[in-house]
């Protein structure tokens, strides 16, 4: 379009004000595709370049993405924009592990978590600001639910770190290299924020971005029986896991309140009806807790419910929170579940908790007031 008989120049994008511009983030491909058809008629090819732009080199200027016309850079710049958690802290733990602490944009506070295994690294990622469920031992539990987070808050969580360890001055770990296991175990339950984090996982499964394979990605729920149903008949593809950690209703609703509403058995039924690929399992996360649920009935009814579910199953030591009430068994009582599990011939693994001393270990994230921390820890730099 040219400018007709006038002095001015008449320019063909007009800006839309920064707060009515949209975030990038907040779609996936189709979605993506769908929403730049609609508003400027792009081709569906734009949305793949883009996908690759925003998920694999990571870029969040219109004016890097260089295979992308001027006129189209142009109508994106006037538009939308690509944001970004703040990393406003991290802290590294002896065992290598790094816990993340980020500023959304209204302010509020959440954490992801980095841990080191043997050959590779794990992110653990939010969901929520809190958590509604209030599970007796889990630190996040007691902060109640602020909010579920953005996708863009989820998937800026994996992109913010891969940011990070790219711009650390040794890679000598090759954390950037390895780092590809991600798990929705961070702050919140992942099926309460369902389309948030279905389209999360789509955005990782996806091959022109992040294309971590659905091996690699596990999401854990603390039961929400329908919303288990909704994920196995979704795109998104991920692991399950589940968070059993009782062997009886009376136990499982004493420490996870809604097993009243979706109890021991109906769960059960829905993981026995689970659409598992051939060769896939469900994971069943057991958070050991001395006395509560570790007896040897505990372990008894524990083999008989899993028999018949492909599944393995992760016993997890509790992590101490101060003020709950709880008590770590101890590692020979630990042990000795795994190898009765193994002789019975069930798949069987232990979480040791990793990053203990600033506690980044399963069930220790919380953020204080979510919008403001007064944290005593010592901040410790990111480049550090
Ligand atoms: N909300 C989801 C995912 C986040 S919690 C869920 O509950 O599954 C991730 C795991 O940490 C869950 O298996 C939970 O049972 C476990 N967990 C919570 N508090 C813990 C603690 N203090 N010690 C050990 N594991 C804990
Ligand atoms: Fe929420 Fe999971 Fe903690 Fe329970 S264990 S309160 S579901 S984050």
């Amino acid at each position: 379009m040219s400018s007709q008989v006038s002095t001015e120049v008449v320019t063909e994008v007009v800006a839309a004000p920064l707060e009515q511009r949209a975030d990038l983030l907040e779609f996936d491909r189709k979605e993506l595709g769908a929403e730049l058809a609609e508003k400027f008629g792009f081709e569906a090819f734009r949305s793949r370049q883009l996908i690759s732009w925003l998920y694999r080199r990571r870029v969040r200027s219109f004016d890097s993405m260089t295979d992308i016309s001027k006129d189209a850079r142009e109508q994106l710049e006037a538009n939308y924009f690509v944001s970004r958690p703040k990393i406003e802290e991290v802290q590294q733990s002896k065992d290598g592990t790094r816990k993340y602490l980020f500023r959304l944009a209204d302010g509020n506070l959440i954490e992801s978590v980095l841990i080191k295994q043997a050959t590779r690294y794990t992110l653990c990622v939010s969901s929520q600001v809190g958590c509604a469920i209030a599970c007796k031992f889990c630190r996040t539990g007691l902060m109640g639910l602020t909010r579920n987070l953005k996708t863009s808050e989820i998937i800026g969580q994996v992109l913010a770190v891969k940011d990070d360890v790219a711009s650390l001055p040794d890679d000598e770990d090759g954390i950037s290299a390895n780092f590809g296991n991600i798990v929705f175990m961070g702050m919140g339950e992942p099926l309460h924020n369902f389309e948030n984090v279905s389209r999360s996982v789509r955005l990782l499964n996806d091959d022109l971005g992040l294309d971590i394979s659905e091996r690699k990605i596990t999401v854990s729920t603390s039961g929400l029986v329908p919303a288990i149903e909704k994920f196995g008949q979704g795109e998104a593809r991920a692991n399950l896991a589940v968070s059993l950690n009782a062997t009886t209703d009376e136990v499982r609703t004493k420490l996870i309140p809604i097993n009243k509403k979706w109890p021991l058995e109906l769960l059960l039924k829905t993981l026995r009806e689970y659409p598992l690929k051939p060769g896939r399992k469900i994971t069943f996360e057991y958070v050991m807790l001395a006395g509560v649920n570790d007896t040897r009935e505990d372990l008894g009814r524990l083999k008989r419910i899993v028999q018949d579910i492909p599944s393995k199953i992760n016993l997890i030591p509790y992590n101490s929170n101060a003020g709950l009430g709880f008590e770590t068994p101890s590692k020979d009582k630990v042990y000795s579940w795994q190898h009765s599990l193994l002789d019975a011939g069930l798949n069987s693994t232990i979480r040791w908790s990793k990053g203990n001393d600033i506690d980044a270990a399963c069930g220790q994230l919380a953020t204080e007031s979510s919008k403001e921390k007064g944290s005593s820890k010592k901040k410790i730099s990111k480049k550090e």
